[in-house]
């Protein structure tokens, strides 16, 4: 009787044992993964196949994941960003278990311009509170602001400058892209009945500008009239900026800004500002007087360094002189050639003649040379 009791009470016990250990196994978690990530915008959709292990397919019923606890955007068929935990039920062997995922939802998106100006113009003394709202549009699906960069920027000489936009989201993705800001005189209106002379009693050019095969041609014995405002040529402009990128992709160093077209009134305040600190001879050599800068046709340009001074340094004066036919340019002002030109040498004063510039830069001579025309001093 001793002996079948022993039997008996080790049968039960490994009884007991089989069945914890069973339970054990069918507690076990079934699901395979536990952590799932969704990008902003994206509705959430999680299947069984996903989680579960293959095994597990068949086996498992009424599964179920409750994202009623997820909060969608007002009006919106996706979340908001944020980390959420859902609650997941099924029955497997008809046992109900519960277990839980967490979802996290996180924009990883940039904002995109839908609006974008790769040149903006504004006009003299100007400043940084300027607006620049109306050029540019950001687009995500969460709020965006848009940043100005303008330490690069002169308000108070005009030109080319370098401006960085840079649109960021409310969840810290930005994108940042480069426009140029025109600084210029705002467009003439002055009237071609104006008196002959200026405020200073200097002599005004009343004639239309003076054209030799085909190229204006401006210096000290042809001029402009005070009304005569093109502004930037912009096939001259384009290419002057495509000469630039070549330099700087080929490790050149030359500032993206430039110094290109002129109104008669700047040149007015700068000849004069040029006077007063060096003498009407001495400034005559180096600066034009009102009505008789090449800067007034929208073709000329002076390029600058990287360090902001025009650009003197031989390595980019070399090129420039070897290349700028290429684009369309002659260096204007070679040196010892004053007499013919009326200038200092200006190795970074470039005038755009467009297809004639190769034939020019072949002959060696200056455009007043070439053209067989008038030029030296007024
Ligand atoms: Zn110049």
């Amino acid at each position: 009787m001793k002996k079948k009791r022993i039997i008996i009470g080790a049968v039960s016990s490994m009884l007991v044992l089989t069945v914890s250990a069973g339970t054990w196994y069918l507690n076990q978690p079934c699901l395979i993964y536990h952590d799932f990530s969704f990008e902003y915008g994206k509705p959430i959709s999680i299947t069984k196949e996903e989680i579960l292990i293959q095994e597990d397919l068949k086996r498992i019923k009424d599964f179920k994941i409750d994202l009623s606890d997820i909060k969608n955007e007002k009006d919106k068929e996706y979340p908001e960003v944020g980390n959420y935990e859902c609650k997941v039920t099924y029955s497997k062997w008809f046992i109900p278990h519960t277990s839980s995922i967490q979802i996290q939802v996180e924009d990883t998106t940039k904002p995109k311009f839908s609006k974008f100006s790769d040149v903006v113009e504004i006009p003299l003394d100007s400043d940084q509170n300027y607006d620049f709202s109306s050029y540019f549009l950001a687009e995500d699906l969460s709020e965006t602001s848009i940043q100005y960069k303008t330490e690069e920027v002169d308000f108070l000489n005009p030109g080319d400058y370098r401006m960085m936009i840079i649109a960021s989201d409310t969840y810290g993705n930005s994108i940042e892209k480069e426009c140029i800001v025109r600084v210029q005189y705002e467009k003439e209106t002055s009237s071609p009945n104006k008196s002959a002379e200026n405020e200073e009693g200097q002599s005004v050019v009343s004639s239309d500008p003076y054209y030799v095969q085909g190229i204006m041609v401006v210096n000290k014995k042809h001029g402009l009239p005070a009304n005569y405002a093109p502004q930037e040529n912009a096939e001259a402009g384009a290419k002057i900026r495509q000469l630039i990128a070549d330099m700087q992709r080929q490790g050149y160093a030359i500032s993206s800004s430039y110094s290109g077209y002129r109104s008669y009134t700047y040149q007015s305040s700068l000849y004069n500002n040029y006077v007063n600190s060096y003498g009407q001879a001495q400034a005559d050599r180096f600066s034009a007087r009102p009505g008789y800068s090449e800067h007034q046709t929208g073709m000329a340009f002076d390029l600058k360094h990287s360090n902001g001074t025009l650009v003197e340094t031989t390595p980019e004066v070399n090129w420039i002189a070897a290349h700028a036919h290429e684009y369309g340019f002659i260096v204007r002002y070679p040196s010892g050639k004053e007499t013919a030109t009326g200038y200092m040498p200006e190795p970074w004063h470039l005038r755009y003649v467009g297809d004639q510039a190769s034939a020019i830069y072949a002959s060696g001579l200056t455009l007043e040379e070439y053209l067989g025309i008038s030029g030296g001093g007024y």
